[in-house]
């Protein structure tokens, strides 16, 4: 199957991901945006004219939650003074008649987070709330044992990094990385019972590598020995700037500043650059704020108190944004309604960019299905061919870390491998559950 044949999933697609996510989730996040500004609404301190610009904004977002609910067509969006507005219709225009549970699932659920956006963006005091803040706010609190953990064993890894350096011991230099780029990765399911969580000294027995190979059963596509001969073919490359468009905030993004520190301090990269969103996108995405709002968090005792590794590490992590080690940005691009495809036509610029970064690394869900098309691949299809225009002499080399919980995988070696999956975890669960992971890697050779 080649790119021109492969079908993007539509709501409408029976006993698809994304058919259960438009019935059953988007109208309660929207009600969960109109319940989260009358709390804010209700506070003492608010002003009389915002409180009352907040009725108009919540009489707004319930017509499109009663949109949702009556599957109403998706109609064209009005202006609201930015520039993307006629990208979005000129690409509904290409879409034709369509409706919120009959679209293809990639439009409709961007086009969401577009309408709620526009509401804001039309309104006098409620232009740079963040409608997800609290939710955020409230799950990263939630995570205070793993974050106390990952901090704990971050300073562990980047001493042991620093001795398998000064030792040249290179099978534990690429254990180290592995562990590493395994925390990123299922930091985006929040789920860290699946890390293998070892000693240098257990990384130099068998047993070492027998819990990583553990660790590893549940990545589908695997590609990180790729990564890691790219990585060591390249090290004298002067300049090794890496590119992460992340996913979530919270306890991902600092699994995401983690990985980044660990890359710095591991002499793989010389900069990073983070690619956050430039408005709240589905729900748990980083914006500019989510990065002052992660040390704020990590800075207090209370809702972090165990502070021993927290109190070394924060300065430390500090420090790289300060000097501009590491660097944050927002393409307009990241919150379009297109496929990553479509990048050559409507992002250049930012191609170009990437095409100049030593390693992209793209965190997350949406990010794969961007990556991918949202296409319903044979799961056998490699990462290269569904890259599409990204994959073969793309010139951008790009990393895939996401666990999986959407319609779409690929990259799976055999279809052997596809059955043995199908019967471990009936019914798709291996591509939905979040509970299995890709890690995909292509040079755009
Ligand atoms: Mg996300």
């Amino acid at each position: 199957m080649n790119v021109q044949e492969v079908r993007a999933v539509w709501t409408s697609d029976k006993g698809s991901m994304a058919k259960q996510t438009a019935e059953t989730r988007w109208a309660k996040i929207i009600q969960g945006i109109i319940d989260d500004i009358g709390e804010t609404a209700a506070a003492e301190d608010v002003d009389c004219q915002r409180r009352a610009e907040s009725i108009a904004i919540q009489i707004a977002l319930k017509d499109i939650k009663k949109g949702i609910e009556q599957n109403k067509p998706l109609t064209r969006l009005p202006d609201d003074g930015k520039l993307d507005i006629q990208e979005w219709n000129k690409q509904l225009a290409a879409i034709g008649e369509c409706s919120w549970t009959n679209c293809p699932w990639l439009f409709g659920e961007c086009y969401m987070y577009r309408c709620i956006q526009r509401i804001l963006n039309s309104s006098k005091y409620w232009q740079n709330y963040d409608v997800f803040k609290r939710q955020k706010d409230s799950t990263f609190v939630k995570s205070r044992a793993a974050v106390e953990e990952l901090a704990s064993r971050y300073i562990q890894i980047v001493a042991d990094t620093q001795l398998a350096q000064n030792e040249s011991k290179e099978e534990a230099k690429k254990l180290l990385f592995i562990e590493m780029t395994e925390i990123a990765l299922w930091g985006n399911a929040t789920d860290l019972s699946l890390l293998a969580n070892l000693t240098l000294e257990d990384l130099q027995n068998l047993q070492g590598r027998e819990a990583i190979q553990k660790s590893q059963r549940n990545i589908v596509d695997n590609d990180t020995d790729d990564v890691w001969a790219y990585l060591q073919r390249t090290v004298g490359q002067a300049s090794r700037q890496i590119d992460v468009v992340l996913d979530n905030a919270g306890f991902e993004f600092f699994t995401d500043v983690l990985y980044a520190a660990y890359l710095l301090e591991a002499g793989i990269a010389t900069s990073i650059r983070l690619h956050t969103k430039e408005f709240p996108w589905f729900v748990s995405d980083v914006i500019p704020s989510d990065v002052e709002s992660l040390f704020e968090h990590l800075e207090s005792s209370e809702c972090f108190p165990g502070r021993k590794c927290l109190d070394q590490l924060i300065p430390r992590l500090r420090k790289l944004f300060q000097s501009g080690v590491i660097t944050t940005t927002s393409d307009p691009f990241w919150t379009t309604p297109f496929s990553f495809h479509e990048m050559p036509s409507k992002a250049p610029a930012l191609l170009k960019e990437l095409q100049n970064s030593y390693l992209v690394i793209f965190k997350g869900d949406l990010n794969y299905r961007k990556l991918t098309r949202d296409g319903l691949w044979p799961h056998t299809t490699t990462y290269e061919t569904a890259l599409g225009p990204l994959g073969r002499e793309s010139g951008v080399r790009i990393l895939a870390l996401r666990t999986n919980k959407s319609d779409v995988c690929v990259g799976v070696p055999t279809q052997s491998k596809v059955d043995a999956l199908n019967e471990e975890a009936p019914g798709g669960a291996w591509v939905r559950n979040g509970k299995y992971a890709v890690v995909s890697f292509n040079e755009g050779r």
